[in-house]
């Protein structure tokens, strides 16, 4: 082990239960060596909800994770990130204002809506959509939120990420002119108001860099050279090369189907490159895992043992991730009811 890691070993050692250490599948592996739990960013809010002993939290993740650790924990319990600069260009594609605007947009057109966000996404954010009557999603349980507000006879505005909104549509058998595309950089949202009246589901235009990666020539290509691989994207995957995969599964379903995969068999797997390797290491003598094109999460790996290190040694004010309670307030209200369902 490094001597940063060596010291960070010891830091634990000493604050025992007080200190909880959270680690996002996709961060370095030199990194999740140091955490009390993996997980995707869902799963670890909710560890940071149970963990009462925790004092202090380390997120080792991008900012959205540790504002919802943050929203979730108690209030005597503190939120640390060891690079707080680790942001998520998706969750930033969508500011409250603008989502206001389009929210007046939408409701100026006709009634019914309900916003439904994606927890890849900012507080303030979620906070909106808990005051708008709306729940959060996964990407694991999109479906069953897309179906809560559907059955309640709602429209659904889906933010900030186009793909997973086109994906969990048509995954439903909802047909595409009924779904609309709400861009915020168009006068109107780039809509018309006879789209906006004919649609059940509305998508936000947001994407994710590293799955906006993977496309229909790269799956055609592993499928020239290898026709017995097995290829799962992540639903953040644009829909057309979501669709000519084999499977689509969220972090933890990809984890999963590749942990039940025979013996033997080749799966190549399209989303961020840390999971694919640590998996790939995890299964090697068992079975072969590729990535789909190899895709890093920047900021993700933005986080390292040396800036662990540091918030450890030196816990700096600035590494705190606080939620002002206003908006905690109303952003707990879209997480606990996707929780309900
Ligand atoms: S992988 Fe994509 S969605 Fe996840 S943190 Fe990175 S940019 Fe954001």
């Amino acid at each position: 082990m490094s001597d940063a890691g060596e010291r960070i070993e010891a830091i634990r050692r000493e604050w025992g239960d007080r200190l909880l250490i959270l680690g996002h599948h996709y961060q370095r592996a030199a990194v999740l060596a140091h955490a009390d739990a993996l997980g995707d960013s869902l799963e670890l809010a909710r560890l940071a909800a149970q963990q009462k002993k925790a004092e202090r939290i380390v997120f080792c993740g991008v900012h959205f994770m540790a504002e919802s650790a943050d929203i979730l924990s108690g209030p005597e319990q503190t939120v640390y990130m060891p690079e707080t600069a680790a942001g998520c260009p998706m969750a930033d594609m969508a500011t409250a204002e603008l989502m206001q605007g389009g929210w007046d947009r939408l409701n100026g057109v006709c009634d019914g809506w309900r916003p439904v966000v994606y927890v890849n996404s900012t507080a303030r954010i979620k906070a909106l959509c808990g005051r708008h009557g709306g729940s959060t999603c996964t990407s694991s349980n999109a479906r069953r939120v897309f179906e809560w507000a559907l059955n309640a006879g709602q429209r659904i505005f889906f933010l900030p990420d186009e793909h997973l909104g086109r994906n969990t549509a048509a995954a439903m058998g909802i047909p595409d002119r009924e779904v609309a595309l709400y861009n915020p950089a168009c006068a109107d949202g780039g809509v018309s108001d006879d789209e906006i009246r004919r649609a059940r589901v509305i998508v936000w235009k947001g994407f994710c860099l590293v799955h906006t990666a993977f496309t229909i020539n790269q799956i055609k290509a592993v499928r020239a050279a290898q026709p017995d691989a097995t290829i799962i994207v992540h639903p953040e995957t644009p829909r057309e090369a979501a669709e000519l995969a084999d499977a689509q599964g969220s972090t933890s379903e990809i984890i999963e189907f590749v942990k039940a995969a025979p013996a033997g068999s080749t799966v190549v797997v399209g989303t961020e490159q840390h999971l694919v390797e640590r998996l790939a290491a995890e299964q090697a003598g068992r079975v072969t895992v590729k990535c789909l094109k190899p895709s890093i999460c920047a900021n993700m790996a933005k986080t390292n043992e040396q800036n662990l290190l540091r918030l450890l040694e030196e816990w700096p004010a600035a590494s705190q991730i606080h939620v002002a309670p206003a908006v905690a307030n109303e952003a707990r209200r879209a997480l606990e009811q996707m929780l309900e369902l």
